[in-house]
């Protein structure tokens, strides 16, 4: 079976995570707010959306905001907000129909997940419209300028795992990855997408230059040289806004159109599935698709 982080086997808080990364979490908002200004519709998936750090920035621009992740535990300390569906389950093969949800975005995730490729394939079946992909770039200049620019470091068309773990310690032995620039473009373009808009965000993510610098100065710095840091993807962290090549324009209006069976592919009422007697819908309100309850 293909690995996902799995953070309830670690019973891992994501919240912790973004306690002493300020200045990374204004970044990435900043740049979501951006590419999110005017949009608005139907339905919206966050993949990989955990505690729903981001849930402020869509869920009032579209009628279905969805809030999606592996983790049962992380979505369940999600603030409790009538409009946002909560939907546990596996990248690799979600609950929804083909092209039944019109965007979304994926933030922090590809990087753990260890079949990139068939993960942006599953992004690129269920949704319709923009999609929103953020990865972890291997080529960014602080590890360029480790690597002594070496031309064969910066040109290796792929991934790989950073040597260090993660300063906290909890990722050891966990899915990692860092990605060049040119594989995810590569493997966004085979699945059906266009890209459209590419940012480079997190430019100044070093300890000593965040220590020494404010905050507001630094995110300031980061608006004035974005376009530039984005052409030659400098930061650590990109962000790609895509649109979907052949738009099918098919997105569904209610969530029981878009939700289905994992088992037998079938239609859900209520979160129940007829056809094999199983019920995603447990009692907090959340689908689960990871761990569903059989009825009778
Ligand atoms: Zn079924």
């Amino acid at each position: 079976m293909k690995k996902i982080q799995d953070y309830d086997s670690i019973n891992y808080d994501y919240r912790c995570y973004w306690k002493d990364r300020e200045y990374e979490n204004l970044s990435e908002q900043r740049i979501l707010k951006k590419i999110l200004k005017d949009k608005n519709g139907i339905s919206f998936i966050d993949i990989g959306g955990a505690y729903g750090r981001l849930t402020d920035l869509y869920k009032d621009k579209f009628e279905i905001p969805i809030l999606f992740d592996y983790s049962l535990k992380n979505l369940k300390k999600a603030q409790f907000d009538k409009k946002v569906i909560r939907i546990c389950g596996d990248i690799y093969n979600m609950p929804f129909k083909d092209d039944s949800i019109q965007s979304g975005m994926s933030i922090r995730v590809l990087h753990h997940i260890e079949d990139p490729e068939s993960a942006i394939k599953e992004i690129g079946r269920v949704t319709s419209d923009f999609f929103i992909l953020e990865f972890a770039n291997k080529n960014n200049f602080l590890s360029l300028l480790r690597n002594k620019f070496n031309p064969k470091f910066i040109d290796k068309d792929t991934y790989e795992i950073p040597h260090k773990s993660d300063s906290q310690g909890y990722l050891n032995d966990q899915v990692f990855l860092n990605f060049s620039p040119n594989f995810i473009k590569k493997t966004v373009l085979k699945n059906k997408f266009f890209v459209k808009g590419i940012y480079s965000v997190s430019n100044f993510r070093e300890r000593n230059l965040k220590k020494v610098f404010p905050l507001k100065f630094l995110l300031s710095l980061e608006d004035i040289f974005r376009g530039i840091f984005s052409k030659i993807y400098f930061g650590p962290s990109i962000f790609l806004y895509l649109e979907k090549r052949d738009k099918k324009n098919k997105s569904y209006k209610r969530l029981e159109d878009i939700l289905i069976c994992i088992k037998c592919k079938g239609e859900l009422k209520e979160g129940k599935c007829n056809k094999c007697k199983i019920n995603y819908l447990d009692k907090s309100g959340i689908f689960n698709f990871r761990s569903p309850l059989k009825i009778d």
